[in-house]
């Protein structure tokens, strides 16, 4: 689960990481109050996104060198007038993808001045099972670039969770980006901060791009990025009350409420399966005879008829599905469920596009029945091979 990044910096602040004083508007009207609560002379207005990339990113329909979302502000009302020009519209960058995201939040907060952008980010090493952490003197760019073009201007170590965090660390840090003095000092601090927080919020990463040295020689966390571990929230009600659902997937948002393992990708055949091996070995040889997934979609174990229902509902609203093909292997769940699941969503919405049903385990032959006596066009698949092959041919043709 990701937040914005005041929320994020509220979070900083409260651990005692340095980030400047801001205001988060959702009306144009309170910007200019909000602005007026803030020190000056330099405002900054940041459209609030799930997505970085914001500053060089572009408004939809924009005005001829109409600027990105985030804007300078040398008064008040400048910052009101760039609160009103974003809000409601939407923003392309380069990590929302050519859609974009339509901006309903403003955050307004102090500017400053910058002598050096670096780079500083946790994230949980899935190799070494470890936290670690990400260093780079090429702070404001995309890490992904510095990787590919200038990997030898990124610093990354792991942490030992046994032994855990020590000042070294943060003087490993401060050393890699190129800090003097008391800056190491305020770095060691800083990088103590971002791993409490890191481990006691339960967060997948956390991305301070850029950290900034200022001219009098202070760091200060000038944009921040969190991501939490979904699998963690129920333990974080502070967090789970941060979600924002508007910057979420219908479908997915849909399938959480409804405790469906769903996640949306490009593909065009929606997927419906039992289990995340099965559900990842069907999205594997859809692939091989030569489709791609809509989804990657685990009913679960003991999934209801409105369970599959749901879910049935979920892969037809998807405008790029072409082709269903549903794969299960009633173990615990029973494949005469599965049918009375899927019959009930059709007639419900409808089936506007091929569908091959592929059963087996508890149930088969009672499952099989209810299908054919639905009088539904499905395909009967009778293998997983058999199967896949089957609806990409509908498919594809
Ligand atoms: P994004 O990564 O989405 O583009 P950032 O918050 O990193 O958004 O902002 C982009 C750039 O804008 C930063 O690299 C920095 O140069 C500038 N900036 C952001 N916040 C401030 C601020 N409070 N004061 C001065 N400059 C800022
Ligand atoms: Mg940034």
């Amino acid at each position: 689960m990701n937040i914005h990044e005041y929320q994020a910096k509220a979070i900083l602040r409260a651990y005692g990481a340095p980030v400047s004083d801001g205001r988060v508007v959702l009306k144009a009207e309170e910007a200019k109050t909000a602005a007026g609560e803030l020190d000056g002379p330099l405002w900054v207005v940041k459209a609030q996104i799930h997505a970085g990339g914001r500053g060089k990113g572009h408004f939809k329909e924009a005005e001829a060198g109409e600027k990105g979302g985030v804007r300078l502000a040398r008064s008040v009302e400048e910052a009101e007038a760039h609160a009103k020009q974003m809000l409601g519209r939407t923003l392309v960058t380069v990590q929302t993808g050519p859609a974009g995201k339509q901006v309903n939040r403003i955050y307004i907060e102090d500017g400053s001045d910058i002598a050096r952008e670096l780079y500083l980010a946790l994230l949980i090493d899935r190799k070494t099972s470890r936290i670690s952490f990400v260093a780079s003197t090429e702070g404001g760019m995309s890490i992904e670039d510095v990787a590919h073009d200038t990997p030898e201007k990124i610093l990354t170590f792991t942490i030992d969770p046994a032994t855990g965090l020590s000042d070294f660390h943060g003087r490993r840090v401060a050393f890699a980006l190129g800090l003097e003095g008391n800056q190491v000092k305020q770095c060691v601090a800083l990088v103590k901060t971002l791993y409490k927080a890191f481990v006691e919020k339960d967060m997948e990463m956390l991305e301070i791009n850029p950290l900034i040295v200022t001219p009098d020689g202070n760091l200060k966390c000038l944009d921040a990025k969190m991501g939490f571990d979904g699998n963690a929230i129920y333990r974080h009600a502070d967090i789970a009350a941060l979600r924002d659902e508007t910057e979420e997937d219908p479908k997915e948002l849909a399938a959480s409420k409804f405790d469906l393992n769903y996640i949306a990708l490009d593909g065009e055949i929606g997927c419906m399966v039992n289990g995340a091996g099965l559900a990842m070995a069907t999205m594997d040889i859809i692939k091989l005879y030569g489709a791609e997934p809509a989804n990657f979609l685990d009913v679960g174990g003991g999934a209801t008829k409105e369970k599959v229902t749901e879910a049935f509902k979920i892969i037809t609203s998807d405008p790029n599905v072409k082709g269903i093909l549903v794969n299960i292997f009633g173990g615990i769940m029973r494949c005469d469920v599965i049918a009375e699941g899927v019959i009930a969503a059709v007639k419900e919405v409808g089936l506007t596009v091929p569908l091959v049903v592929r059963l087996e385990g508890t149930n088969v032959e009672l499952g099989k029945e209810i299908i054919n006596k639905s009088g539904l066009n499905v395909i009967a698949g009778d293998n997983l091979a058999d199967a896949a092959q089957k609806i990409v041919k509908a498919v594809k043709g």
